[in-house]
């Protein structure tokens, strides 16, 4: 705007400057025309007299005193032809022969006022006459005076000549010539309007006071003698204030679009800065946060993360890394539709939120992953604190849409700088510790050690071990755990449970072996081979079941119910001395899913709800699924001891099951005091190590024959 300012100033000054310049050089043209018009009137009235003067007929004339020839021809015709003013003869004493006034006519004398410029001029000529300076008869020239003189308050020029012969035969003594004078009043009308019209002078007047007003402009008459005797006023003529009057409006135009231009390019501008100043804060906050939860994202809390390792300092406060990992949430979106999926992720974001301090930073990586970074970390039991708060916040009911929703977490953490004080070591730290907890069971958390590293970097030999040990299977077997019943205090059958004999490592946990088989795909011919060991086993003990456990992953293939009943008919096992244990992910799974376990059911096998409690999106639907059991997790069974919360979820779940004529088995059974409880509620069966672990095939024998005297044992001490 300055700059648009500046050059709008500068180029009306210049445009300015140069009118003004413009004006003034007219102007000192029009005093020089006015200097020239002067001189040139100075010097062509003596040279009109001549043209009467030098004269046979007027000397002849004037010697003879004809006045009337005198006026008719230097009088009235020089007035009428030239334009003079006034005119006069004089004879060789100064008495006027004639005098002629344009104002009054002929007069008899010459007025004393007049005569007071005349006389010096009539006597300076007389006396160059006398001295010689005589006519010049060739080149039809005399001597004569002119004067500028102020005449009764006009300025005039008054102009003296001898009347002389043309051809020299009239003789005279010089000196005593009769006398022309011509008078011309340079302020009158008429000369001043030929100065006007000859000059383009503009309201052109006299005055012999200096009285110039406005833009007048004054030109000074002076005389020869240096006697400044009045004053020429104009309106000067002034082309550059023209020009400048024309295009004013104009330039004034063209500086306000200048302006008016500028100006709204530059609210344009000012506005596309700012929308796009919006816009940026926009997509920068829409990069560095997550869509659904508006946590910061990966991205962002990597920030986080990078700025808080960046400010620890030795022997400081140290921070923690946590991963989180909802339990069940996969269910709550098969079952209740992604909408409502992606209202419980908010809804979590917002509890994490609210527990997190001021530098804490939550972030959502994706899916039902959240991280959370504490900070001010002193020691491992304020981490661990934490995450138990976090796990009861967690398993408090989410109230969505009306459903009362409940869920788990598994929480991994890795903290610096003990675990290292690089970012993507640290995650990858509390990952690990996060699948670990996982595998420990819904509901617990794991801080990151040594150990857990080896095994997950084994993670991918295994599974070419896996491979290599699925050639021939022989370094798998299958161990069974008896599961009894709680009212009749009896063995009632079995839980066929993988085991594989490394021959490196020893036993693998199939916790461990089961994820990878299901990720590398050979799980169906593991389940497989698991369910005819089984089968063929379970021939050997008539009269109990056994049960199975089978991945949802084998129950999506659609031929899994064919391949079971051919696989009964093969071993010719009864369909009702087979149980399946299944997740409740593969239960609210539609599709194959859900056709096999239909069919699984009308063949008359029976289906476990295995795990049960964990995760599950609502226990309210446990009426609307269908199986014959439900396994309660030993996650429940396990926290009897320490909260009564334990005890009075797994009375509810066997009075619901109780209700929906559902039967219940209880797992994990370790005390006494649990199989107590368990009976007091009236679940149907149990299993644990508190009864034995799972055996191997040829030991079920052992267990079956030692029956009696156990049960007597067991109903001794309830007794
Ligand atoms: P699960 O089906 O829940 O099996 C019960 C697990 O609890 C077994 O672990 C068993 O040894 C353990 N357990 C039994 N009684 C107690 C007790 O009193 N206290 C404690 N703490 N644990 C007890 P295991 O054999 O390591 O099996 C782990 C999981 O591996 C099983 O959990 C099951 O999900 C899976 N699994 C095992 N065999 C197979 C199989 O043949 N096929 C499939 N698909 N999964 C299998
Ligand atoms: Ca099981
Ligand atoms: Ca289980």
């Amino acid at each position: 705007m300055l700059l648009v300012l500046l050059v709008g100033v500068s180029g009306f000054f210049l445009v300015y400057w140069a009118t003004s310049e413009t004006d003034r050089v007219a102007t000192a043209r029009q005093l020089y025309l006015l200097d020239q018009a002067q001189a040139e009137t100075l010097r062509v009235i003596p040279y009109e007299q001549e043209s009467t003067t030098v004269w046979d007929d007027a000397v002849r004339a004037a010697l003879g005193w004809d006045s009337s020839w005198l006026d008719a021809n230097l009088g009235s015709w020089m007035h009428d032809y030239f334009g003079f003013d006034e005119l006069y003869v004089l004879d060789p004493r100064d008495v006027p022969v004639l005098a002629f006034l344009s104002r009054t006519g002929l007069q008899a004398h010459v007025s004393p006022e007049f005569g007071d410029v005349l006389y010096p001029l009539i006597n300076k000529l007389r006396a160059r006459l006398r001295a010689g300076d005589g006519p010049n008869a060739a080149k039809m020239q005399t001597p004569g005076e002119t004067a500028l003189k102020l005449v009764g308050g006009h300025p005039a020029i008054v102009s003296v000549k001898p009347i002389v012969s043309d051809t020299g035969k009239i003789r005279q003594i010089p000196g005593n010539e009769f006398l022309h004078v011509a008078v011309r009043y340079i302020d009158g009308p008429e000369y001043l309007a030929e100065l006007e019209r000859k000059y383009l002078f503009d309201h052109l007047r006299f005055s012999t006071v200096q009285d110039a007003v406005g833009n007048e402009r004054v030109y000074p008459m002076v005389t020869n003698d240096n006697q400044t005797i009045g004053y020429y006023i104009w309106q000067p003529y002034r082309p550059g204030s023209t020009v400048m009057a024309y295009i004013s409006p104009m330039l004034v135009l063209v500086f306000g679009g200048l302006v008016a231009g500028v100006f709204v390019f530059m609210s344009l501008m000012h506005r596309r800065e700012t929308s796009q100043d919006a816009v940026e804060a926009r997509m920068h906050y829409m990069v560095m946060h997550d869509a659904l939860t508006g946590l910061p994202n990966r991205v962002h809390f990597n920030q986080r993360v990078d700025l808080e390792l960046s400010r620890l300092a030795p022997g400081g406060a140290g921070i923690a890394l946590l991963f989180l990992d909802i339990n069940g949430f996969k269910q709550v979106n098969d079952s209740f539709g992604h909408p409502l999926g992606d209202k419980l992720l908010y809804e979590f974001g917002q509890r994490l939120l609210s527990l997190s301090r001021e530098r804490d930073a939550a972030g959502r990586l994706g899916g039902d992953e959240f991280t959370l970074m504490l900070t001010g970390i002193r020691q491992r039991e304020d981490i661990e604190r934490f995450c138990r708060r976090l796990i009861e916040l967690a398993r408090m009911p989410f109230n969505i849409e009306g459903h009362q929703i409940f869920v788990g977490l598994s929480v991994g953490y890795a903290f610096a700088p003990e675990h290292g004080q690089d970012r993507n070591e640290l995650m990858r730290k509390a990952d690990v510790a996060l699948y670990h907890a996982k595998m420990n069971g819904r509901n617990d958390f794991t801080g990151f050690n040594l150990e857990m590293d080896v095994l997950l970097r084994n993670r991918r030999r295994v599974e070419s071990d896996l491979r290599e040990a699925m050639v021939s299977f022989d370094q798998f077997k299958v161990h069974y755990q008896p599961v009894y019943d709680v009212k009749q205090n009896s063995l009632i059958g079995f839980e066929a449970l993988l085991r594989w004999q490394h021959p490196a490592r020893g036993w693998v946990s199939p916790e461990f072996f089961i994820p990878v088989a299901e990720e590398a795909g050979l799980i169906r011919d593991l389940g497989q081979f698991v369910l005819r060991k089984s089968c063929e086993a379970a021939l050997q003990w008539p009269g109990h079941t056994v049960s199975v456990n089978v991945s949802i992953i084998e129950l999506q293939d659609a031929d899994y119910a064919k391949n079971l009943s051919a696989m009964l008919a093969l071993t010719g096992l009864s369909p009702a001395r087979l149980e399946l244990e299944v997740t409740e992910t593969a239960v609210v799974t539609t599709g194959a899913c859900e056709d096999n376990l239909q069919a699984i059911r009308m063949m008359g096998v029976r289906v476990a709800l295995d795990d049960f409690g964990t995760g599950f999106s609502s226990l309210g639907r446990l009426t609307q699924i269908d199986v014959d059991r439900i396994k309660i997790d030993k996650t429940f069974i396990h926290g009897f001891d320490q909260s009564d919360c334990d005890k009075a979820m797994v009375r509810a779940i066997v009075e619901l099951a109780q209700a929906t004529s559902l039967l219940t088995t209880a797992e994990g059974v370790e005390n006494i005091r649990q199989v107590e409880f368990l009976r007091e509620i009236g679940c149907d069966a149990i299993q644990g190590f508190y009864f034995s672990e799972a055996v191997p095939s040829d030991q079920v024998l052992a267990l079956i024959a030692a029956e009696p005297d156990r049960a007597v044992l067991l109903g001794d001490r309830n007794h």
